[in-house]
């Protein structure tokens, strides 16, 4: 396999990328200066040495010499009684740039398919009930679900319901993020308003159905 084949295949395993739009990556950085090249080089290294996976919420922020929190989760500024469940990292982005919330986070880490039982292992659910039973000692007074309209989305939010289960019976308000967008869309791409409407609509009844124990 040629060099340009080897990286197109590279390329190929980026999200959302096709064999076709690989190639033209490729290319891209063929025609670019060695300058451009090389800065892109020792920016991919620096991004795994200088990132790290905040303990508290675990999205990935670039950390100082002490501190294993991100940003987020130390300012004191932000309200500590709200915490939002969002599916990966590119969610906090158009949230924060609405500036419409100003609770926390929790990256659950992807969406656990309908037809998939052993993706659970994938995601956090474990410890996002470590988490919560931290958070609660904090003050923390509510979760917010916000993780896609599709059936992968809602199958992750009747899973992590089930999770939070215990905890609403010592008082936490478990509410999923109103959407009003159509079916299918995805938190990462929605504008300002649709993100401020959807918080502002946040559902908050009871509608929690436990199945019973087996
Ligand atoms: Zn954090």
């Amino acid at each position: 396999m040629t060099p340009i084949e080897r990286l197109a295949l590279l390329f190929e395993k980026f999200p959302g990328i096709g064999p076709r739009q690989a190639q033209r990556f490729v290319y891209h950085l063929l025609t670019q200066d060695g300058e451009y090249v090389s800065s892109l080089t020792s920016l991919i290294q620096d991004v795994r040495s200088g990132v790290r996976e905040c303990a508290m919420c675990f999205r990935f922020f670039a950390h100082g010499k002490t501190t294993n929190l991100c940003s987020i989760c130390s300012n004191s500024e932000r309200d500590h009684t709200l915490l939002m469940i969002i599916e990966r990292d590119a969610d906090i982005t158009p949230i924060e740039r609405s500036k419409t919330y100003n609770g926390l986070y929790f990256v659950f880490g992807g969406t656990i398919p309908l037809l998939d039982q052993h993706h659970t292992k994938k995601t956090r659910g474990p410890a996002l009930r470590a988490i919560i039973e931290k958070r609660l000692q904090e003050g923390l007074k509510e979760v917010i679900l916000a993780f896609s309209v599709n059936p992968d989305g809602e199958n992750t939010t009747r899973y992590v319901e089930v999770q939070l289960a215990p905890f609403q019976e010592k008082g936490l308000l478990v509410s999923i993020l109103g959407r009003g967008l159509s079916t299918g869309s995805e938190l990462e791409y929605a504008d300002a308003e649709t993100i401020k409407n959807a918080l502002k609509n946040r559902s908050k009844q009871g509608f929690l159905e436990i199945p019973p124990e087996e």
